[in-house]
C-alpha cells in the first residue's frame, strides 16, 4: 500500500469479516448475502461510491476462497473483503480512486477451551450521535484497539465495552449475551454493531431451544450476576465468558445453554445436524464455494 494512501492515514476503508467452513459437500460461506449487504451498507453510510455490484463482490469472494482453500479443503478460512481509498492526503476523499481486495487466512479468536476473562474498559463505545455505529469502517477500530489493549495490559483476555450511558454494549469485535434463570438476554440495538452471528443466535435460540432472546438495556451488574455469559461474532463464533473484572460467572466453566448454542451454531456453519424447525433456513445461510476452474 503506497504511503500516501488515504485509508492508511484516516482509517477510511470499509470491510467485512466472513467465514467459510468445510461441509460434506465442499466449502461453504456462512451468510454471505448478509455480509455483502452490510459491506455495501457501510460503504454507503460512509459516502464511498462502490462501482461493483453485489453479484461481482460475491463472485470475487467465492473465487478467492476457492483458490485459497483448494490446497487444504479440511480447514475453514476467515475472509476479509475491503474497499479502501488510494492516494490523497486531503481529509475528504472526494473522488479518490477506490480499491477492492479480498484476502483469506486462518483465524482463531479467543480460546475454544478456556472461558474468556473480560475486563470492563474505561473506553466507551462511540455514541450513535458521534458516528454511524452500525457500519464497519476501519477507523472505528482504533476505539476497539484501545479497549482491547487496556484489558490485556490488566491481565484480561479481552475488553467489555460500555456505551456512553454506562450500559453494557459489546466486546471490541463481538456481541455479548447473558443467561439468567434459563432466560437469554442481549444488549439492544443502538450502541452496538448488529452482528450477523448475534442475529443467527437469536434465531437458533428461538427455533432450537424455544428460548426467545430479550433485547434490553443491560448494566454490567446483570452480567456479573448471570449464570452464563457468552460472546458471539464471525471471528469469535460462540465463546463462553468465565469472568468479568475477576468476578467468576457461574462456576467459571462453559454453561449448559452456551454449550448447546455453540454446538448447534458449529453444526449449522458446517452444514451438519438434523434440525427440523430451522433446517430450510440454515441451508439458506450457506453458499457453496464452486471449485476453482
Ligand atoms: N461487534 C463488533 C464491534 C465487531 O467488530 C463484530 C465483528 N464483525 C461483531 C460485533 C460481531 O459481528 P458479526 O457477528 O457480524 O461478525
Amino acid at each position: 500500500m503506497p504511503i500516501r494512501d488515504h485509508t492508511l492515514h484516516y482509517g477510511s476503508g470499509v470491510w467485512e469479516g466472513i467465514r467459510a467452513y468445510p461441509t460434506a459437500n465442499g466449502m461453504a460461506i456462512f451468510r454471505l448475502d448478509e455480509h455483502v449487504a452490510r459491506l455495501l451498507y457501510s460503504a454507503e453510510a460512509f459516502g464511498m461510491k462502490i462501482s461493483q455490484t453485489t453479484a461481482e463482490i460475491k463472485a470475487a469472494i467465492l473465487r478467492t476462497v476457492a483458490l485459497n482453500t483448494e490446497a487444504n479443503p479440511e480447514q475453514g478460512v476467515y475472509i476479509r473483503p475491503i474497499f479502501y481509498y488510494g492516494e490523497n492526503m486531503s481529509l475528504p476523499p472526494g473522488d479518490t480512486e477506490i480499491h477492492f481486495a479480498v484476502t483469506t487466512f486462518p483465524f482463531n479468536y479467543l480460546s475454544a477451551g478456556k472461558p474468556t476473562s473480560l475486563g470492563i474498559s474505561s473506553i466507551r463505545r462511540p455514541d450513535p450521535r458521534t458516528t454511524v455505529v452500525g457500519a464497519k469502517i476501519g477507523g472505528f477500530y482504533a476505539n476497539a484497539i484501545l479497549a482491547s489493549n487496556g484489558a490485556k495490559s490488566r491481565g484480561f483476555d479481552e475488553a467489555l465495552m460500555l456505551d456512553v450511558k454506562g450500559r453494557v454494549a459489546e466486546g471490541p469485535g463481538a456481541n455479548i449475551f447473558l443467561v439468567r434463570n434459563g432466560r437469554i438476554s442481549t444488549p439492544q440495538a443502538g450502541h452496538i454493531l448488529l452482528g450477523i452471528t448475534r442475529a443467527s443466535i437469536i434465531e437458533i435460540a428461538n427455533l432450537e431451544l424455544n428460548k426467545p432472546v430479550r433485547e434490553r438495556r443491560l448494566r454490567s451488574g446483570k452480567f456479573r450476576r448471570a449464570n452464563e455469559v457468552f460472546l458471539t461474532g464471525t471471528a469469535a463464533e460462540v465463546k463462553a465468558v468465565g469472568s468479568i473484572d475477576g468476578k467468576v460467572i457461574g462456576n467459571g466453566e462453559i454453561g449448559e445453554t452456551t454449550q448447546q448454542l455453540r454446538e448447534i451454531y458449529l453444526d449449522i456453519v458446517h452444514g451438519r445436524g438434523d434440525y427440523c424447525r430451522g433446517a430450510k433456513l440454515y441451508r439458506e445461510w450457506l453458499t457453496p464455494v464452486p471449485q476453482a476452474a
